[in-house]
């Protein structure tokens, strides 16, 4: 099947994952899997999003043993209490 490329307007096959002719990239929507997860750019942009929030959730784990009060008691950080 050929399409119309839209940055360059040349007919190039739908197959392609960039025009032949610019470059410019193809992203033909084919519902091959219905209902796949695993398809096309939807598990990256997911992986992506997910592994975010895990660093996040991690991040904030640490950050929360960190702030344990047994720590903060010895080591005042940035907190001089003489004005
Ligand atoms: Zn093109």
């Amino acid at each position: 099947m050929l399409v119309n490329c839209p940055e360059c307007n040349k007919r190039i096959s739908d197959n392609a994952e960039a025009c032949p002719n610019c470059g410019h990239p193809i992203n033909p929507i084919k519902p091959k899997g219905e209902g796949c997860f695993l398809q096309t750019l939807n598990i990256g942009c997911a992986t992506v999003l997910i592994g975010f929030v895990i660093v996040f959730l991690l991040a904030m784990a640490v950050s929360l043993f960190r702030f344990s009060p047994n720590k903060s008691e010895k080591t005042e950080i940035k907190k001089s209490p003489n004005k």
